[in-house]
């Protein structure tokens, strides 16, 4: 199975092809791949190309999507007709500028010791209920490989601050991931040094998922206390984060961003300068969900967002950010399941991650309870998923690359 479709090499200016896919044309920066030609059937993933195949196994894979390709652009095309409710012109606008393509990103929760006490998260250092655990560098390998078989071309390595894992592992994992297998990697390990990230890039990882969690400074204050963390972390308040996410652009990650919605104190105009100051830092991908309380944090008794107001908000972001890719976070899965999920993607979203944690780790890695996919087989995650993507029309692709 694959979960995106090959194009082919048609012309190649400095940094950056330009890939046929059935006509259409994307480009793509090539700086990962060596050697590559007019005429190369390549896999692209986020804007970069990732992996060169061989003409046979383009030519079988083309051949299984050639027909579906057309038919699911039309199902999304006709689903998206006469636009009339805020959701519906929200997936108009989704429809017109980003095709019905959806990334489908597997992520990878590597350690869940953590050396911050941000009060929403179950993964606290002050749980000491917790078990926790710590996956060594060739499970996150075997981890890797596992999900590359399983078709995946975009992977995040998630974990908490957890300072096992020095400039050097880091740059190791990046390394021996990408000397074994052709994947996007995004990584999702928090507030590291610049150097540390300059590091993990030129080993080869090319995207950061780390959100700024809320705009507002004092809720920020609030909500991740200053607690002392190893000395490997910065530890500054939100303009930190803020600064560190904008620098991380600047080495070239791609960005994949946003915010928590419910916490105490955030207000409706608060959320509204989160969906601002998102696209301000240039993100490729927004990812912002709804908190979830867990027992074993201060916020137990904090209230969740209702379904309606989610699907308000990503409508909105979308009218916002036409060309976004917008993520249905595990979190709104969590709470509403595959049919919030459903819902969320006719109300603007365009983008999900599947869980590809070894089984046994994945009630562990809990930031918050019961979070959708922690009890499934990998295998029947995926089905789900793209039989729901398939029902609305989409496409598990990524062809909506941007240079
Ligand atoms: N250490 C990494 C990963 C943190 S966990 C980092 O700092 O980026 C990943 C995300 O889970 C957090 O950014 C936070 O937005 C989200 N999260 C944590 N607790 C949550 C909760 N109770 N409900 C919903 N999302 C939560």
């Amino acid at each position: 199975m694959c979960y995106a479709i090959p194009g082919k090499v048609a012309e190649i200016s400095g940094r950056v092809a330009t890939v046929d896919y059935f006509g259409e044309k994307r480009k793509a920066y090539i700086d990962l791949i060596e050697d590559l030609r007019i005429g190369d059937n390549v896999y692209a993933q986020g804007g970069f190309v990732i992996r060169k195949i061989g003409e046979e196994e383009a030519k079988e894979v083309l051949d299984t999507w050639r027909e579906l390709f057309f038919k699911l652009q039309e199902q999304d095309k006709k689903l998206a007709n006469n636009p009339q409710s805020l959701f519906e012109r929200a997936n108009a606008i989704r429809q017109k500028h980003q095709g019905n393509s959806c990334c489908v990103h597997g992520i990878i929760e590597f350690s869940n010791y953590c050396s911050c006490n941000c009060l929403y998260c179950g993964i606290r250092r002050d749980n000491k209920d917790l078990t926790r655990y710590r996956m060594e560098i060739p499970e996150i390998l075997a981890a890797v490989g596992e999900a590359v078989s399983l078709g995946f071309q975009a992977l995040v390595l998630q974990s908490g601050e957890d300072p096992y894992y020095d400039d050097d592992k880091f740059e190791a994992i990046v390394k021996e991931i990408r000397a074994r297998h052709p994947v996007l990697l995004f990584m999702s390990i928090g507030e590291r040094s610049i150097k540390a990230y300059q590091r993990m890039y030129n080993a080869g990882a090319r995207g950061v998922l780390l959100r700024f969690e809320t705009s507002n400074p004092e809720v920020y204050e609030k909500m991740k206390p200053k607690s002392p963390p190893a000395p490997i972390f910065q530890s500054g308040g939100l303009e930190t984060r803020l600064n560190l996410i904008r620098t991380l652009r600047e080495l070239g990650y791609l960005i994949v961003t946003g915010f928590l919605i419910g916490l105490p104190g955030q207000k409706s105009a608060d959320v509204m300068k989160d969906i601002k100051t998102t696209a301000s830092l240039g993100a490729e991908m927004f990812s912002f969900g709804p908190f979830v309380p867990h027992t074993a944090t201060p916020l137990a008794n904090t209230p969740t967002t209702d379904l309606s107001k989610m699907l308000k908000i990503i409508a909105r972001t979308r009218i916002m950010n036409p060309e976004a890719k917008i993520l249905v976070t595990t979190a709104l899965e969590t709470l509403y399941g595959l049919d919030g999920a459903s819902e969320a993607l006719m109300a603007g979203a365009n983008s999900l991650m599947i869980n590809v944690t070894p089984k046994k780790y994945r009630r562990l890695y809990d930031i918050y309870p019961k979070r959708f996919g922690s009890e499934m087989e990998t295998m029947e995650h995926i089905e789900k998923v793209i039989n729901l993507l398939q029902s609305l029309g989409r496409a598990p692709t990524d062809l909506n690359v941007q240079t």
